[in-house]
């Protein structure tokens, strides 16, 4: 089955108006390449500007959100309101939630709950720790982390699903995974899809990689069999960021 290649930014913790605007601007004249899904993560309260500025080919998304509507929550954002100001999407257990802010993988699968019935796609992040590397656990703390959101959705639910595997050592920090140690989680990650929830959603489910993308890895990287495109940090906030949009050229 052949699935649309996908490529999401998240732009963490950073950006100004100004640097936000002439970032845009920047995206919005670039040639990107035609039948790529393309997805820009915002931190919330520039969301609307993202919105009304962005390329219209291109959507936008939430770095996180809570699992209420609304009420008596200070200083949660629901994905309600994510939705209300323009995000289509949102990015949801991302490795520095769950290590620093110490989201949960059944937390993490509220969330997605939630997010997906108030109509929003789900960037679903999911990754080991050197030392988990290390002690060869990494295809279980996957496994655990997809569990929590597999028991929590209905198969239906996994077309509104992205997925990303981050290995948290290589986010940030140079040491991108090489492309057959990035394809070897994908494809066991798609197993994995098979037995526990359908071999079509295995099938049709996006697996895409992130952690220390660049302009200059991502060709090779986009070659492998089961790598369906990219969670792009630091490389997010560059122009280069189209050179990992059309890195299938
Ligand atoms: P990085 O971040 O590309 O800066 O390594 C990736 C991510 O955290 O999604």
């Amino acid at each position: 089955m052949a699935r649309t290649f996908w490529v999401g930014g998240n732009w963490k913790m950073n950006g100004t108006t100004a640097a936000i605007k002439e970032l845009v601007a920047a995206f919005n004249g670039a040639d990107a390449a035609a039948g790529v899904e393309v997805v820009v993560g915002a931190p919330y309260v520039y969301i609307p500007l993202v919105a009304d500025s962005l390329r219209k080919d291109w959507a936008v998304a939430g770095e996180n959100c809570y699992v209420k509507a609304s009420g008596a929550y200070t200083g949660e954002i629901s994905p309600e309101m994510l939705k209300d100001v323009g995000a289509a999407w949102v990015i949801l257990g991302h490795s520095e939630r769950r290590n620093i802010i110490g989201e949960g993988d059944q937390f993490v699968a509220e969330k997605t709950v939630k997010a997906l019935e108030a109509g929003l796609k789900v960037v679903l992040c999911v990754g080991e720790l050197l030392e988990e590397r290390e002690a060869g656990t990494t295809q279980a703390v996957v496994d655990r982390q997809l569990d929590a959101v597999v028991k929590a959705v209905g198969p239906a639910d996994w077309a509104n699903i992205v997925i990303a595997y981050e290995p948290v050592w290589a986010i940030g920090t140079g040491v991108v995974a090489t492309p057959e140690q990035a394809q070897e989680v994908h494809a066991a990650i798609r197993k994995y899809l098979a037995t526990a929830v359908s071999a079509d959603v295995a099938a049709a489910t996006r697996i895409t990689y992130g952690g220390s993308v660049n302009g200059k890895n991502c060709g090779d990287l986009a070659q492998k069999p089961d790598i369906d495109g990219f969670l792009v940090g630091g490389a997010s906030l560059k122009p280069e960021f189209i050179d990992i949009v059309n890195a299938q050229q």
